[in-house]
């Protein structure tokens, strides 16, 4: 094979040389490029053609001698880096850095074009316009017949499409798209890789469970809009608080998760930095927020997990242990965090445990309804609030507080609140039927039950089925109702008014409520919270809430009824204040069915 000296190679055009798809079929492709023009003879191949391959070829194309100056490009190479032929010739490659690869990237290059005499690979590169833009490049060395490299000829195609697909569908599968954060597929990846860094490394690391407070609440009370907004500013706070090499990660709802890595070789050291870490972000997630002009402030609660040598957990392990975690510090009282024991083990399975015994109960009618009398001064029966049991056929009877949070969070509450209704007006009907006088039957509402687009019609529905007189139905709702979009509250309260339904607030002075949106509210009755009653002849500040909320009532000539009254003083004390309407143990408990016929006024004479 003859070999051509420099010098003969000048007497052709360079450009004969170019032509990337002659490459393909060039005997020397993926080695040293030695040029051999009598191979192209060979075919009977015209310089112009090459000059024409050269030019109109849809790659990028450049010609730099040994010195890397660049002695030609093509137009697409023009067209893919905005340089032209005048501005990139005598410059090196160097002209397209963008910055992205580091040295020991381009020491790989060179050290392929040198041994190899070729270099195949991705790369990203800047326009001149400042934009980054990927291509796949393939260099080739020519060298004479000494070997002495005589020209790097380099072409290369614009993959910045493929590259952004390949992105885009890299982060539909591990990100999350409405934080940006890492999903669970990704953050469980980032796991893995760290137990085994720390099974080598003796190090402990931490997962860290996250779950915000009453986030349904908000969700269900604000709407989820307002909760969107709420998640994506708290994924922007978890982000700043954290270490860059730290993973946080949404596992769906208000559910996060956050990996540390690397923290120490004592598990005592490592308690006390993923505390810190945790307490932070407590602060960071504690300030106001401001969605959509409202401003708004929540907690979380936190569970933390850890691995180390000869743990032998999986992602999945250590998940459940800090999701157990984050429930022990929920019921520890919400806004902090809690190390995982095992002991919570047990604790977690009882909730869960509770929750699908909750369907069952709803199934075998378990569920039952007690009834608290509630008095004027003069113990006239004024009605009655019907309070919700579980008749569990082995733990015996359930308080409401035991399984009303779990029936809200887990929406079993809507079915629940819907039966609960139902039976509420057939017990009432079946009263008001044997010709008992019962003024009214006050219902609690969740407001999880409120917000729900089926609930004026479930209500409705509940009435007509059972035949009651709506004027004796008291709906209990909270203030805290009051925060989602009150026209929407309002709408919904004056359809089931204008059946000759009332409604009073629970728990009242316990929320947020503004008095300009409660004066709006086509409210009947203020029910104090008990709280404020318990102290109220001892503690100045009670007395002093409970008259305000009295005179409030009476200038909104609304019903005023205190909740929680268990002495003598307790009902002298509020009847001197104004208050005229009682509900407490003082008077009665609440009492099962069976027991309310004897509260209850004689039938009257029905002929
Ligand atoms: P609530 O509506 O404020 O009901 C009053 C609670 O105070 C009842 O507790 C009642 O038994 C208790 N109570 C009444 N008088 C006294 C007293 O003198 N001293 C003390 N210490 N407590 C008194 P219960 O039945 O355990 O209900 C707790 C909460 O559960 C209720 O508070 C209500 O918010 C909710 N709840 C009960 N039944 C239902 C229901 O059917 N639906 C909904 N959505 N919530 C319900
Ligand atoms: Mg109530
Ligand atoms: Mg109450």
């Amino acid at each position: 094979m003859s070999v051509l000296k420099k010098a003969d190679y000048f007497n052709t055009s360079l450009e004969q040389e170019m032509d990337s798809s002659f490459q393909q079929h060039n005997p020397f492709v993926n080695s040293t490029i030695q040029l051999n023009h009598a191979y192209y003879r060979q075919f009977q191949i015209e310089p112009t053609l090459y000059q024409c391959f050269f030019e109109h070829s849809s790659d990028a194309m450049l010609i730099a001698d040994a010195d890397c100056k660049i002695l030609h490009v093509n137009s697409a190479f023009v067209a893919i880096t905005g340089y032209s032929l005048e501005e990139s010739i005598g410059q090196t490659p160097h002209l397209l850095a963008s910055g992205v690869h580091n040295d020991s990237f381009y020491d790989q290059l060179w050290e392929s074009l040198n041994q190899k005499g070729y270099w195949r690979g991705e790369l990203v590169n800047k326009h001149k316009n400042g934009e980054l833009f990927s291509i796949w490049q393939r260099i080739n060395v020519i060298e004479d017949e000494n070997r002495q490299v005589l020209y790097y000829i380099s072409s290369f195609s614009d993959i910045s499409i493929i590259k952004n697909t390949e992105r885009k569908l890299w982060q539909m599968a591990h990100l999350d798209s409405l934080s940006g954060l890492a999903n669970r597929s990704l953050f469980e990846q980032r796991l893995l890789q760290a137990i085994f860094a720390a099974k080598r490394s003796g190090q402990f690391g931490a997962v860290i469970f996250l779950d915000l407070d009453d986030f349904k609440k908000i969700n269900d009370c604000l709407g989820h809009r307002c909760g969107d907004l709420l998640l994506q500013e708290v994924a922007k706070r978890l982000q700043a608080n954290l270490r860059t090499e730290d993973t946080v990660a949404r596992l769906g709802g208000d559910e996060f998760v956050i990996l540390l890595s690397g923290l120490t070789h004592k598990r005592d050291d490592a308690e006390k930095m993923a505390g810190s870490v945790a307490q932070k972000v407590l602060d960071a997630l504690f300030q106001t927020y401001l969605l959509d002009g409202q401003e708004l402030q929540i907690s979380a609660s936190l569970g933390i997990t850890f691995f180390s040598t000869g743990f032998d957990e999986s992602t999945e392990k250590l998940l459940r242990q800090a999701d157990i975690a984050m429930y022990a510090a929920k019921t520890e009282g919400k806004s902090t965090y809690s190390f995982y024991h095992p002991d919570m083990l047990e604790q977690a399975n009882k909730r869960l445990s509770i929750e699908n015994e909750l369907r069952s109960a709803l199934q075998h009618d378990q569920i039952v309804l007690f009834y608290q009398p509630q008095y004027d001064v003069r113990h006239q029966l004024l009605g009655f609030e019907a309070l919700a049991r579980w008749q569990h056929p082995e733990k015996g009877m359930i308080s409401p507080a035991d399984f009303l949070p779990i029936a809200e969070e887990t929406g079993i509450i809507i079915e629940l609140g819907e039966r609960i209704l139902y039976m509420a007006c057939k017990q009432l009907a079946a009263w008001q039927a044997q010709g008992f006088d019962v003024p009214h039957l006050a219902i609690n509402i969740s407001p999880v039950q409120f917000n729900h687009f089926n609930f004026v019609d479930s209500v409705i529905s509940a009435l007509e089925l059972t035949g009651v007189n709506p004027s004796t139905l008291m709906l209990e709702i909270t203030e805290n109702l009051i925060i989602k979009d009150i026209n929407e509250v309002i709408e919904k309260m004056r359809l089931l008014k204008q059946r000759g339904i009332r409604f009073s607030i629970d728990d009242f002075g316990t929320g947020y409520s503004s008095l300009a949106y409660l004066q709006r509210m086509p409210i009947n009755q203020l029910k104090i919270d008990r709280s404020f009653i318990q102290d109220i002849i001892h503690n100045e500040n009670d007395a002093a809430i409970v008259n305000a909320i009295i005179a409030m009532a009476c200038s909104l000539k609304l019903d005023i009824i205190a909740e929680g009254v268990e002495t003598s003083e307790q009902v002298t004390y509020l009847a001197d204040c104004g208050c005229n309407a009682f509900q407490g143990y003082w008077f009665s408990r609440p009492l099962p069915e069976a027991e309310v016929l004897s509260k209850l006024n004689k039938p009257k004479n029905r002929s």
